[in-house]
């Protein structure tokens, strides 16, 4: 690989250097499409039972291996190690998920008169996969392990400041047998690489995780060879709070700061009911002092940095000194670090409230009844995840029907699973992965119809 341009990979905690890395070139991009697209035929030929056996080899080689990538991640990004080591065990369990879809992965027989007519399910060939530094395994995953399964050769980009355990999956993937090129990785900056891979006509799908922003872009590069992209965009996701809700768990400070909010899927407008606003208020100052703020590598520890420079300058930029806001703590540098903090006097159209801040930070917004709940909910160009908190069934259904989200959870914050669909309403994406039919987005539909009415006399 060409070192054109090199990726200095930080520890986010310490501001140290772990690595330089080099990023591939748009020569690099088209060598490696031309051995994954040979590699990709073989992988296609082999009978599915063998493909299902390699994933599962390859899922049983990242868990040998998983404390390692875990350890690499909370280099690398800066994540809790408790959190890291889940990122390395979804990474398992998508590629077993996935294995398991292979034999399964099946076409129809439809009814037509003077033949039969049956649909063939194809791989489409060499996929890119462009993934962010947030969660930089899992969503490596998420596109890389239905692609593969479903027969396809994959090359992943991973985000700039996170190329490392996207590096060693790919050697865990040879390790484990899979053939030579299926799966490469291509760290590189997203103007030179990324826009690479997205450009290359031998590369038949995009995967992209990442800002709405750059979606736009790589859609539009996408559309000019009418090349299918999937999206999975951003988020400014609601916590619907209702009065009669349980309210400790309903305002879980972690429903924000989790991953120091660097989550699509962070439920940062909390929308309360007025009158339980200032009890949740007074939750919330209690719960945020107590969050442990510190080392990633500390088994303890609850909350870490943010990824980049970069990206805390961005989170201070929503937060002026004199904000009005509950507050916890967290470290002076070296390090990016921000406190907890949730806003208490933001207007609903301000622009912390509409903006995705991607860091530790929420807006606390009263609301009056249902109606005012909703219409604040989708008050948004984003329609990614959501919660809602209430006893009443009736009213929790209601509101899960109008709120425009791809994910909602009732009365929980959960919102990833591998084994149920995922992505977002308007601006948060488009497109759907994980979940059962994650293994067909990787195919295309070949319909056959064979006459039985034999040649014409
Ligand atoms: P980003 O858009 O800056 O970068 C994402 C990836 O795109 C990186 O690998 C980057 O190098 C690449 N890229 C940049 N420019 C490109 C170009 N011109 N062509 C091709 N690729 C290019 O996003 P980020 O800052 O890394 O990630 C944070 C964002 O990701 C947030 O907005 C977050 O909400 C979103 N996200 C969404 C989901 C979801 O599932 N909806 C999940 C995680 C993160």
């Amino acid at each position: 690989m060409s070192s054109e341009h090199l990726l200095e990979v930080l520890n986010p905690a310490t501001e140290e250097v772990v690595a330089a890395v080099a990023g591939a070139s748009p020569a690099d991009v088209d060598a490696a499409v031309t051995h994954a697209a040979r590699a990709q035929r073989i992988w296609a030929a082999l009978p599915p039972a063998d493909r299902a056996r390699l994933l599962r080899r390859f899922a049983a080689t990242v868990d040998e291996h998983l404390e390692e990538l875990a350890r690499l991640e909370v280099r690398e990004a800066g994540h809790t190690i408790g959190n890291a080591r889940w990122e390395a065990g979804n990474v398992r369990d998508l590629l077993d998920y996935a294995a398991g879809g292979v034999e399964r992965l099946t076409g129809r027989q439809i009814p037509v008169p003077g033949g039969l007519d049956v649909t063939i399910l194809e791989p489409l060939g060499v996929v890119g996969v462009i993934a962010p530094w947030n969660f930089p395994m899992p969503i490596a995953a998420w596109g890389t392990a239905p692609a593969l399964a479903a027969g396809n050769a994959v090359l992943l980009k991973p985000a700039e400041t996170t190329p490392l355990t996207a590096l060693r999956l790919a050697e865990l993937a040879l390790e484990a047998g899979l053939p030579e090129h299926l799966f490469q990785v291509l760290p590189g900056h997203g103007a030179i690489t990324g826009d690479a891979l997205v450009r290359h006509p031998g590369v038949a799908k995009i995967v992209f995780t990442g800002s709405t922003r750059t979606g736009r872009r790589v859609a539009a590069l996408g559309a000019e060879q009418v090349k299918p992209v999937t999206l999975e965009l951003g988020g400014k996701s609601p916590n619907i709070v209702f009065a009669d809700a349980d309210l400790k768990a309903a305002v879980d400070p972690f429903s924000f700061l989790d991953n120091s909010g660097q989550d699509c899927c962070a439920r940062t407008r909390i929308l309360v009911q007025e009158t339980v606003y200032d009890e949740v208020r007074e939750r919330l100052a209690e719960t945020l002092a107590a969050v442990v703020v510190g080392d990633p590598a500390d088994e303890k520890t609850q909350m870490g940095p943010l990824i980049s420079r970069q990206q805390l300058d961005r989170v201070r930029g929503f937060v002026p000194e004199d904000a009005p806001a509950l507050r916890g703590s967290a470290p002076e540098g070296p390090g990016f670090w921000f406190p907890p903090t949730v806003l208490t006097g933001e207007r609903p159209d301000s622009a912390a409230a509409c903006e995705e801040i991607f860091g530790p930070v929420a807006v606390l917004l009263p609301f009056t009844d249902e109606a005012d709940a909703i219409r604040l909910a989708n008050d948004t160009p984003y329609g990614l995840s959501g919660s809602i908190w209430t006893r009443d069934v009736g009213r929790a259904l209601r509101v899960s029907q109008a709120v425009r989200a791809g994910n909602l959870s009732v009365n929980s914050h959960a919102s990833v699973r591998y084994w149920t669909p995922f992505g977002g309403y308007k601006q948060s994406g488009v497109g759907r992965e994980l979940g059962p039919e994650a293994l067909a987005a990787f195919t295309e539909t070949k319909n056959v119809f064979i006459s039985t009415e034999g040649p014409a006399q």
